[in-house]
């Protein structure tokens, strides 16, 4: 959107003439408010040259304009149906489907949905074809992919690779020479190790919604994964049980392991909670959240074996003390409150 939104503008008024729309919205995140002038800018010169607004280009019978429009920052409206009903000024909280936003979707309107990358990719097949398109990828991926490269690399930023390339080309011409892992697709995509680094990049083998970070060996993979479970709390809307509680158990347990309270009976915990938010959340938001720790679970499993205590179990808080003020209010002191004898000893002056 900085360097091509004209090409994201052209394959939305593409799209616009092949529906028959005669409005577009782009919904930009609260992240992204400083690109909004150059946006303007760029859609006004559109509309300039006759490629936006009534009758384009000289056709009655052809009238589409963008808007944009902007978000608070929520994890959850790229979810096409949140954000929809954010786009109507509402909370961003997905929709229960069906009916799908192709049938009723803003204003209970059949709407589309789709990101940057599928609408430049159109704009670009419109003027010169699928074959072309065709041309570059795989057997069942065609095209290119665009990848967004980050951590320790010693070039970050934006590549575009055709569908097939191998992770391991990708960090060799990013310059992360020290990988250990990578979280593909960002915190709710896979996190893959060594061992998967010579698996493709297309949909038959591992597809990426485009987010790369490198983790090399001077990390701990836990820190990262522990931010993960963090970031998924504040984005979880509330809207549904196994999320709204899930994202908070999972924080919990990441927390206990990575400051070196952790029982293998937790990293079981993990695993149960994490396939239950798979199969009982609402939206996709939940059902990918336990993915870094499931992944880093099953891939790196020394980043949580190290931590761990030699005891079967232990609990997540010191149930003695959280008997303290009862003692404190009702003024016992004798063995009977409390709850064995070394915590009476420990107690005693
Ligand atoms: S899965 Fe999470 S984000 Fe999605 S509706 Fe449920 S609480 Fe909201």
């Amino acid at each position: 959107m900085q360097d091509f939104a004209d090409l994201v503008f052209e394959g939305m008024t593409v799209c616009g003439r092949v529906i028959g729309a005669r409005q577009g919205f782009v919904y930009l995140r609260g992240e992204y408010r400083y690109l909004v002038d150059a946006l303007k800018a760029t859609l006004q010169s559109r509309r300039e040259a006759g490629l936006l607004g009534e009758a384009i280009l000289g056709d009655p019978s052809f009238s589409f304009d963008i808007d944009l429009h902007i978000g608070a920052g929520a994890y959850v409206c790229g979810e096409e149906s949140a954000l929809i009903e954010s786009l109507e000024g509402k909370h961003g909280v997905p929709r229960i489907r069906p009916p799908f936003p192709t049938t009723h979707g803003y204003l209970n309107k059949p709407t589309v949905v789709n990101n940057v990358e599928t609408f430049a990719s159109a704009a670009k097949i419109a003027v010169q074809g699928g074959e072309w398109f065709a041309s570059r990828g795989t057997a069942e991926s065609k095209g290119t992919k665009l990848l967004s490269l980050s951590g320790d690399c010693e070039r970050p930023g934006i590549y575009e690779y055709p569908f097939g390339v191998t992770v391991r080309q990708v960090l060799e011409d990013c310059g992360a020479r020290d990988a250990q892992g990578i979280q593909m697709a960002g915190p709710a995509g896979h996190m893959i190790s060594a061992k998967l680094f010579d698996r493709r990049i297309c949909f038959e083998d591992l597809a990426t919604g485009g987010s790369f970070m490198v983790f090399d060996h001077r990390r701990d993979i836990l820190d990262g994964i522990r931010n993960f479970a963090h970031f998924f709390v504040h984005e979880s809307c509330g809207f549904c049980t196994p999320c709204r509680v899930g994202t908070s158990l999972l924080r919990d347990l990441v927390d206990k392991v990575h400051t070196g309270h952790g029982t293998r009976a937790d990293l079981e915990e993990m695993r149960k909670l994490g396939q239950i938010m798979r199969v009982g959340s609402h939206c996709g938001l939940g059902q990918t959240a336990p993915n870094p720790v499931l992944d880093s679970l099953d891939q790196f499993p020394e980043a949580y074996e190290r931590r761990l205590r030699s005891t079967a179990f232990e609990p997540a808080f010191d149930m003695n003390a959280a008997l303290e003020q009862a003692r404190w209010l009702t003024g016992r002191t004798d063995p009977a409150a409390y709850l064995d004898e070394e915590a009476l000893v420990g107690a005693m002056p």
